[in-house]
């Protein structure tokens, strides 16, 4: 009998010495959590004072919240982590993978007609450089479309790492590339050279907007409906970071969506 109460004993004396242990430092530290709330994760481990933030993201990439303009003034610190930080790298990838996933499982015709649509910027090409400026505040300034043009014509955006390497797996599989966006035409030179730099190499189609021609929905199905009705092409899988890259018309057989919470397009 006396051996089981001393194991005890011992038990308790250590889990006393470690509640103590906790106790003092938590009264020393105030700043240190014994249970990190788990939306905090969210904001990849930065604390933040708001959590409706977490709330207007999720809205966001729902479709929910639609035609808002900036984000919010509270939020601007929280999109900026998030952005910054692995969570949205995390959340891209997962959406790739998932896109190659569903892409190997399918029957390719063979006749080269099997296409796969991406948009350009925050699907393929990251503009963090530029939202990352005091003026773009992640989005939480107003827009500046003259800014935003001028930086397109640097050609300084990076790859997204996730989409660019499902580009790559695609290619692989035989899929053709094509490339839709909202961006003008006159800045077809600065794109070309800005996808080239950063390894999206090759492509079936490269499609801009013309000057005075309405964007949005309306433009990419508009676009999409030629490449399916006039051009032959089939397309499978179709990838954008806004509900207007992926809904409408021939928005193809399956849509990936990748986060972005920085602007919104109709
Ligand atoms: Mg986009």
């Amino acid at each position: 009998m006396h051996a089981p109460a001393k194991a005890m004993d011992f038990s308790f004396t250590l889990l006393f010495v470690l509640i103590l242990t906790i106790a003092t430092t938590a009264a020393a530290s105030p700043n240190i959590y014994i249970h990190m709330l788990k939306p905090h994760y969210g904001s990849n481990g930065h604390k933040h004072s708001d959590l409706n933030c977490l709330s207007w993201r999720l809205a966001v990439e729902t479709n929910n919240l639609q035609n808002w303009t900036q984000v919010p003034q509270a939020c601007k610190d929280y999109v900026g982590h998030y952005m910054l930080g692995k969570q949205y790298r995390r959340d891209v990838d997962l959406v790739a993978a998932e896109a190659y996933k569903y892409a190997k499982g399918l029957n390719l015709t063979g006749d080269g007609n099997d296409v796969w649509v991406f948009d350009i910027d925050e699907t393929t090409l990251s503009n963090l450089p530029y939202y990352a400026r005091d003026t773009v505040a992640f989005g939480a300034m107003p827009l500046n479309e003259t800014a935003f043009n001028a930086w397109v014509e640097e050609a300084s955006s990076l790859a997204i790492p996730g989409s660019l390497k499902l580009y790559k797996q695609l290619i692989k599989l035989g899929f053709k590339i094509v490339f839709l966006t909202g961006v003008e035409e006159i800045y077809r030179e600065a794109r070309i050279k800005n996808l080239k730099a950063v390894g999206y190499t090759t492509w079936e189609k490269l499609i801009l907007r013309e000057a005075g021609e309405g964007g949005g929905v309306v433009y990419k199905s508009k676009k999409r409906k030629e490449l399916e009705e006039e051009g032959g092409y089939k397309i499978r899988g179709n990838m954008g970071d806004q509900w207007s890259d992926l809904l409408g018309s021939n928005a193809g057989d399956r849509t990936f969506k990748v986060p972005d919470p920085m602007y919104y397009i109709g």
